[in-house]
């Protein structure tokens, strides 16, 4: 004798509450409704505003309002991370940049006048590197500086404006270079860094040392030494 076939068994959805949002009526209806479930619309209040008025489904919305009460709060925790990530030894390298942008004499020498502010990001190394101190990326629009336990502020600083020199346009190390450093020091910082190096008209490396030096000698706080060794931070 054939065995009958087991009926089909669908498990019945659980049936949520859908309240009004303008009356108290509530009806009951699973939580993945069709669209046009009539309990999933008041009907005498939609009869009465002569348009359809949809209920809410009680749990969903209390579960969105959740997960976007967490969103929110990860995108604070993010933000302030991120922005601790830009001060170094108590100072705030995100705001010098944007100083730094807005100034008048880089909106002079800026070549690319419409830029926004370039992106800053900070990395923090246990020791000096090779390969970099302070990068421009162009592509990426963003100013990249390392630290390390012993760098000053003031000197974090003279690459930070190196940086901005090469972010207003003046890519190569010419003779372009060390003027326009020399003439953003001196408008920004109040350095003169270009007398001392007239016998090497030019060299960038004279202007940057002067203005590395006088820069922790007259910048107020940027004599103190960074000593975090913390990787985290800003990426
Ligand atoms: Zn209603
Ligand atoms: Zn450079």
């Amino acid at each position: 004798m054939p065995l009958e076939p087991a009926p089909l068994q669908r498990r019945a959805a659980t049936r949520r509450r859908w309240a009004c949002p303008t009356c108290d009526g509530v009806k009951l209806a699973p939580e993945r409704a069709r669209k046009d479930d009539t309990r999933t619309y008041c009907l005498p209040c939609s009869e009465k505003s002569g348009r359809l008025v949809k209920r809410v489904c009680e749990v969903a919305e209390a579960r969105r309002s959740k997960q976007k009460e967490k969103a929110t709060e990860r995108a604070k925790r993010a933000k302030i991370k991120a922005r601790e990530g830009y001060i170094v030894a108590g100072f705030d390298f995100e705001r010098e940049l944007a100083r730094l942008w807005r100034h008048p004499a880089v909106k002079t020498a800026r070549r690319n006048s419409g830029r926004a502010t370039p992106k800053l990001h900070i990395r923090r190394g246990a020791a000096p590197t090779r390969s970099y101190c302070g990068l421009a990326h162009y592509s990426r629009w963003e100013i990249r500086l390392l630290t390390w336990p012993g760098r000053t502020v003031g000197d974090l600083l003279g690459t930070l404006l190196h940086e901005v020199v090469h972010m207003v346009g003046v890519r190569n190390h010419g003779p372009a270079f060390g003027r326009t450093l020399a003439m953003l020091a001196e408008a920004i910082y109040g350095i003169d860094a270009w007398s001392g190096v007239h016998e090497r008209r030019g060299d960038w490396r004279g202007v940057q040392s002067i203005l590395d030096a006088q820069l922790e000698v007259r910048f107020p706080g940027a004599d103190r030494v960074i000593d975090e060794t913390t990787t985290a931070a800003a990426g």
